[in-house]
């Protein structure tokens, strides 16, 4: 499918909640969306040892997060690396901003540039069951590709579908770290859904699976444009 209008989605949720997944089937739908996950950004500086991925490790360790001024660069610096800072990109956004803080900085860079966002979408799904799927929850570091072993399983156990390498567990996929994680985005989440609703562009998606979340997502970008 084309995107008419230039479309700027940030996707929000908690975590667990699919934005990983719900991403990548916009990606697979919409050529010309790019798409930056924070998370994948941190791992992947993490796993080349980086001196961001150095300062970062121990927070993802404890799933805390990591400090807004890091992640502000670390991401417009993506964007702009990206070339996406101008009036007719097409990108999505997971998992950044997800302060108060963050949202307001990344928005002053995005009005310097002509390229705000346009769409806010959050998915909303039971904590209940997020938590029971986190722990068979598997990913592919380099690609960021998620599985599930109970719904989405690799098509051979432990490894990659597409380039057949390892899958691993995140390190902060344990449900201690888990709920801890959880707890935060609830913090969190309540200022920036009022900041994203007084600009008029705050959606909000409920469902318990993804199969269930993905045609509402579609939806909703397909009737921005
Ligand atoms: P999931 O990937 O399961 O939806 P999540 O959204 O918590 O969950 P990631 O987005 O991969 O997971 O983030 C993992 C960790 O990386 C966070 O717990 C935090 O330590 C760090 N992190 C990622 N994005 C940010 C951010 N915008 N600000 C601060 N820390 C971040
Ligand atoms: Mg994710």
């Amino acid at each position: 499918m084309n995107l008419i209008k230039p479309t700027r989605l940030l996707l929000l949720g908690a975590p667990g909640s699919g934005k990983g997944t719900i991403s990548k089937r916009l990606l697979d739908n919409f050529k010309q969306l790019k798409s930056i996950a924070s998370g994948d950004v941190l791992r992947s500086q993490i796993s080349q040892k980086t001196s961001i991925g150095l300062k970062a490790e121990s927070y993802l360790k404890s799933g805390s997060l990591v400090p807004d001024s890091i992640m502000i660069n670390l991401i417009t610096n993506q964007l702009q690396n990206q070339n996406l800072l101008h009036s007719n990109s097409n990108w999505l956004l997971d998992g950044f901003p997800r302060t108060f803080n963050q949202a307001k900085e990344l928005n002053h860079v995005l009005d310097e540039n002509q390229s705000n966002l346009n769409l806010v979408i959050e998915l909303n799904v039971d904590q209940n069951i997020i938590l029971k799927r986190i722990e068979s929850r598997y990913v592919h570091l380099p690609s960021g590709r998620i599985y599930n072993l109970d719904y989405n399983p690799p098509k051979v156990p432990f490894k990659d579908d597409i380039t057949g390498e390892p899958l691993t567990k995140r390190e902060d996929d344990t449900a201690e770290v888990f709920s801890k994680r959880l707890i935060k985005y609830n913090e969190e989440i309540q200022p920036m859904r009022q900041y994203f609703q007084k600009l008029g562009i705050w959606h909000e998606v409920s469902g318990n699976t993804s199969d269930i979340i993905y045609p509402k997502v579609e939806k909703l970008v397909i009737s921005d444009i």
